[in-house]
């Protein structure tokens, strides 16, 4: 039994904000059990407020303090490392970096800025990196799982400002293992004593396995047929219910 069981939400606990089976239940037994649960997000198409609200809403136990949003980590590195970000994000996520100050910036944000991902907008994006700026990325996911279908996300866009402007990304989100110990650091546990469940077989769970967690990839959201080779050695569940029941 892991000590501490981090659960990324899309494809895990919901899909299009309707809860997947025995998901809701799932959740209430985690949290009954004596593990820290803490939800781990790359969504960056709404704040973390609203991701905590749609959860409740949803019928999931589940407190303010457990969730875990990418966004909100590249908000704590803008503010420790004095930043003025140029924001490539979506209008939903507007709210979470309303109160930074983005006049003459020196680094870029992207996240899953949908729509905005036009030309103007990736080319002034380009123009702050061209003077050096860091880059600042979410994830660098390839897809997300939307309305029965799977749909561009973050990455592929990190990756062409990354090759326009010669540089590599600062990733804050998943799969950079400093996303999951930050969260371990907070509840006191090390990364061989806990568990990251996730249907994203990259970014979820085979970056958490490199980062010293265990890994369990979820036949749910995502996961398509045989994506269990970028994990090879992971837990490999149906569904979060009956990863739930096997711990018990
Ligand atoms: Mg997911």
């Amino acid at each position: 039994m892991p000590q501490a069981v981090l659960l990324d939400i899309s494809g895990v606990l919901h899909e299009d904000g309707i809860p997947l089976p025995y998901a809701v239940e799932a959740v209430r037994r985690l949290q009954e059990a004596s593990i820290a649960l803490r939800f781990i997000t790359n969504t960056s198409r709404k704040t973390g407020a609203t991701v905590y609200a749609e959860l409740l809403q949803m019928g999931f136990e589940v407190e303010r303090s457990q969730i875990h949003t990418a966004p909100s980590v590249i908000k704590r590195y803008i503010l420790q490392h004095g930043l003025r970000p140029y924001l490539l994000i979506h209008d939903d996520l507007v709210p979470e970096f309303d109160d930074l100050d983005c006049t003459a910036p020196n680094a870029v944000v992207v996240c899953d800025a949908e729509h905005r991902f036009d030309y103007a907008h990736l080319d002034d994006a380009f123009q702050v990196l061209n003077q050096g700026a860091p880059l600042l990325a979410v994830g660098t996911n390839r897809y997300f799982h939307q309305r029965g279908g799977l749909h561009l996300d973050a990455g592929p866009f990190v990756k062409a400002l990354e090759y326009a402007a010669d540089t590599q990304a600062l990733v804050l989100g998943k799969p950079a293992a400093g996303f999951f110990h930050g969260v371990l650091e907070e509840v006191g546990i090390e990364a061989n004593q806990a568990m990251m469940v996730g249907d994203d077989a990259e970014a979820d769970v085979a970056a958490a396995m490199q980062a010293g967690l265990q890994g369990c990839l979820v036949q749910t959201g995502k996961y398509r047929d045989g994506d269990e080779r970028w994990a090879p050695d992971c837990r490999l569940e149906s569904s979060l219910m009956s990863l739930v029941a096997a711990l018990d």
